[in-house]
């Protein structure tokens, strides 16, 4: 970057005029365009003009199934989205992948907070306060079928994960492209997630249900 941004508007601005167009499975054009990025070859692709179509978009997938996760990779194929300025182009990357370009710049700025795995389930109350029972070898597993690009169990996810598995304790598992911002492509713009997400938290409470104390 040749100046550090100070506004996610100029980070974007900084990110076309230096040809880092792919963001998740979104290829952005130099016209404020977006596409998904398999189909930066078609030109027969359905045309959209406002910011608010993207969350249309990303809402469904292929299948026509909900998308609970809007960094998972089963973003539909299909549709080009041609914005009129930067600032719908940023709107529409907040629908798409909300928050993506804030943490990158916090990131960047040195003032972006992680919370690890543990400090996220210790806090949680209610019924996902059993959570906290989750081992860390059970964590570790969770977090490679849920969190890895392609999740063994269908799912996964496209955000680089920069928590820890606990206060000075490394998440291990993964490979390193999925927990560190330093190889990243001169061409990709980053999804950072900076703590554990609901879904995961949730796919966290029947197996901690199972660490309780059995009964006689
Ligand atoms: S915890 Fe982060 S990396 Fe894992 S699925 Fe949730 S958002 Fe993605």
């Amino acid at each position: 970057m040749p100046v550090a941004p100070s506004t996610c508007g100029e980070l974007l601005a900084q990110c076309l005029a230096s040809n880092r167009l792919i963001i998740g499975q979104i290829l952005l054009g130099g016209d404020y365009s977006m596409r998904h990025v398999d189909d930066a070859h078609h030109d027969k692709l359905e045309q959209f003009t406002s910011p608010q179509d993207a969350r249309n978009i990303a809402r469904y997938d292929e299948q026509g199934e909900f998308r609970p996760l809007k960094t998972a990779p089963n973003l539909r194929r299909g549709w080009r989205l041609k914005l009129a300025s930067l600032e719908e182009l940023e709107l529409a990357l907040e629908y798409f992948y909300p928050a993506s370009l804030g943490l990158w710049l916090s990131f960047l700025k040195g003032t972006l907070k992680t919370t690890s795995l543990r400090e996220t389930l210790d806090r949680q109350t209610g019924m996902y306060r059993i959570t906290q029972l989750l081992k860390p070898d059970q964590a570790v597993d969770l977090v490679s079928k849920c969190c890895a690009p392609q999740g063994s169990e269908g799912g996964g996810c496209l955000r680089t994960i920069l928590w820890d598995l606990a206060p000075g304790e490394p998440l291990t598992g993964l490979p390193e492209e999925k927990l560190s911002l330093q190889d990243l492509p001169p061409d990709r713009i980053p999804l950072i997630c900076r703590e554990l997400c609901n879904l995961v938290v949730a796919a966290a409470r029947p197996i901690a249900k199972g660490n309780l104390p059995k009964k006689d």
